[in-house]
């Protein structure tokens, strides 16, 4: 670390600890060169989370963008708001577990299958409005999966 007082680039650490939390390094250094002592701060660089969409554009993921999509399915239906908070944050941790790169199509069905239970009409909002949605394939082959798994059991005869 190049020395502020004298610039040399010659020093030894003289204290370390933990600050903001834990976010942080902080480190007391002397400069081997004139003896002054700076501090230096260390922090983890935080990793961008890109997704990659099913046209090819790749963009950097984007919580507020998240609960948007999710705030506009369960407007107007009656759900707990820290339900929806718990969701989002559930998702980007998901998420960011996938870093560096996730696809759409995994936040989405990540989305889908939370919403599901939470509740149904935001479900087939999300999944109608969904980018990764868009053709019809897609949103038959949920339906598909919802009936199934929602369907009454039949007793066997
Ligand atoms: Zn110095």
């Amino acid at each position: 670390m190049r020395c502020p007082f004298c610039s040399a680039d010659d020093d030894k650490v003289v204290d370390s600890r933990p600050a903001d939390e834990g976010a942080t390094v902080r480190r007391r250094r002397e400069c081997l060169t004139c003896g002054k002592r700076y501090t230096t701060y260390e922090r983890v660089e935080e990793l961008p989370v890109m997704v990659a969409k099913r046209s090819g554009v790749i963009e950097p993921f984007s919580t507020q963008k998240l609960r948007a999509g999710v705030e506009r399915a369960v407007a107007g239906n009656a759900i707990d708001p820290t339900a929806v908070d718990a969701l989002v944050h559930e998702i980007e941790e998901q998420v960011r577990a996938h870093a560096p790169e996730v696809s759409s199509d995994l936040i989405g069905l990540a989305v889908l299958e939370r919403l599901r239970h939470l509740d149904l009409v935001s479900y087939m909002r999300f999944a109608s409005v969904y980018k990764g949605f868009d053709n019809v394939e897609d949103f038959e082959r949920e339906l598909v999966e919802l009936q199934k798994s929602t369907a009454p059991k039949r007793r066997s005869e």
